[in-house]
């Protein structure tokens, strides 16, 4: 369902595993191609967050401290961070190699799809994605996107730094972007499916914009109420509709 065309440095080859959706793909649907409303900000006070995210069903309890571990490293919402545009990428290299290196190391542990630097409270563009359990991590650096498909659809979304809530989000199907590697080296990715929806929820990440911002008006305000009397939110779901699990980001 993804197809990309992307140059990788060698350092980023090492096999990952595990980077996988909790129980499949999420539910992509078509729907219409009005666009995407963007909400105004909220804030709310980060002392009465959800503190801890849910490990997914099948873990075992390494798999679910490693979890654990990463998690606490993600930056959660209500930090400022999340809502500051992130700075170019200037310097490349092998610092930046062993960043790239350190976030797929996170994302995989967390049971992510992806993760923006911003994330971890670092405000420099670069990004890592991985969907699908054979697919090579990728890490984008200054990642622009060029292109964006009409065709359009609706899907859950959950996020690593808004542990316990998930919320549909509508987002074009198929994307190109254009980036550098570690090293600096052009490349260009284009994706479909699932692989263009994680990539343009963490290119949001670095422009300070959250799956909230995308989100219709009352699942927003759901998803706020659950993040301050530390519940949980999930859209209502029709019954014919399928019932998989939202990708994590
Ligand atoms: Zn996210």
């Amino acid at each position: 369902m993804l197809r990309s065309r992307v140059s990788r440095n060698a350092g980023a080859q090492r096999p990952f595993v595990a980077e996988v959706v909790p129980s499949g793909a999420t539910r992509l649907e078509a729907v219409s191609e009005d666009a995407t409303e963007t909400l105004d900000d909220e804030l709310i006070d980060d002392d009465e967050l959800a503190s801890e995210a849910e490990g997914p069903e099948g873990l075992d309890q390494e798999a679910l401290e490693r979890r654990a571990a990463a998690l606490a490293q993600v930056v959660k919402f209500g930090d400022p961070v999340l809502k500051s545009p992130a700075s170019p990428v200037t310097d490349f290299g092998d610092e930046l190699a062993g960043e790239a290196d350190r976030m797929i190391g996170l994302m995989r542990d967390a049971i992510g799809v992806g993760l923006a630097a911003t994330q971890l409270g670092v405000l420099r563009r670069m990004l890592v994605f991985q969907v699908g359990g054979e697919a090579e991590p990728t890490v984008l650096v200054n990642p622009e996107i060029e292109w964006r498909s009409e065709d359009a659809a609706t899907a859950e979304e959950g996020c690593l730094s808004i542990p316990g809530v998930v919320v549909d989000v509508e987002r074009p199907l198929f994307v190109r972007a254009r980036a550098v590697d570690v090293r600096g080296e052009p490349l260009i990715v284009e994706a479909s499916g699932l692989e263009a929806r994680v990539i343009q929820h963490e290119v949001d990440h670095l422009d300070g914009v959250l799956m909230l911002d995308r989100t219709e008006r009352d699942q927003r305000k759901g998803a706020l109420r659950a993040l301050r009397e530390g519940g949980t939110y999930a859209p209502a779901q029709d019954e014919d509709e399928d019932q998989e699990a939202p990708t994590q980001e």
